[in-house]
């Protein structure tokens, strides 16, 4: 099984999953949040330079601010197909004091892959699993799965509350999730936990 590390810059959970090739850094954080990111990874026994890879469950700024720093270390960022027109990142947040850090993301240490092609790809860098489109919270989400480990769902709502959102774009993005079995749900914000799937509402709710 991946081994996996939980770092925060700020208030963003960055998690760190195992590759044979260094670590796939799962979401980043904050624009401005850099030297604190690196502190967090230090005090986690990270070095950077062993940061391979970087994944962003979407591009909200809270998720995907310090990417373009990331990869000027030497990570690539692989993105999802469904996420190439989003990777400017939501403008509405620009008037947050943090944004005036934030350096847009350019096609320097970029793979695009889609979420069929994932699989392969996953495996060559040594890490079993696949990547899915998983909309819902926004246009651009993804969940990276991980066999044995469980699925990174960034800002999905917790699946109990299906029912409150009504949304089916997001529950079948859940179901597909559930579909493969994660043995835990590692979401952006809450700490992680085991997916009770006595709490996933019947189908038929949504008619
Ligand atoms: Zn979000």
């Amino acid at each position: 099984m991946a081994e996996y590390k939980l770092v925060r810059g700020h208030h963003t959970n960055d998690y760190l999953v195992h590759t044979a090739d260094g670590w796939l850094m799962v979401d980043n954080d904050w624009p401005g949040r850099f030297i604190q990111t690196a502190g967090a990874l230090k005090r986690a026994g990270v070095r950077m330079a062993d940061v391979k890879y970087l994944f962003n469950t979407h591009y909200h700024v809270d998720h995907a601010g310090l990417s373009q720093e990331l990869k000027k270390q030497g990570a690539t960022l692989i993105i999802l197909d469904t996420q190439l027109p989003h990777i400017k990142v939501d403008e509405t947040y620009s008037r947050d004091p943090g944004m005036a850090a934030f350096q847009p993301i350019t096609m320097e240490n970029v793979v695009v892959i889609s979420a069929a092609d994932s699989r392969s790809y996953l495996n060559k860098i040594g890490l079993r699993g696949e990547i899915l489109s998983t909309p819902g919270h926004s246009p651009d989400s993804a969940a990276l799965i991980v066999d044995g480990l469980g699925a990174f769902v960034g800002d999905m709502p917790p699946f109990e509350y299906l029912p409150m959102f009504r949304n089916a774009e997001l529950d079948s993005s859940w179901r597909n999730v559930l579909a493969h079995d994660p043995p835990m749900i590692f979401p952006a914000h809450p700490e992680p936990f085991v997916p009770d799937l006595t709490l996933m509402p019947q189908p038929g709710y949504l008619d």
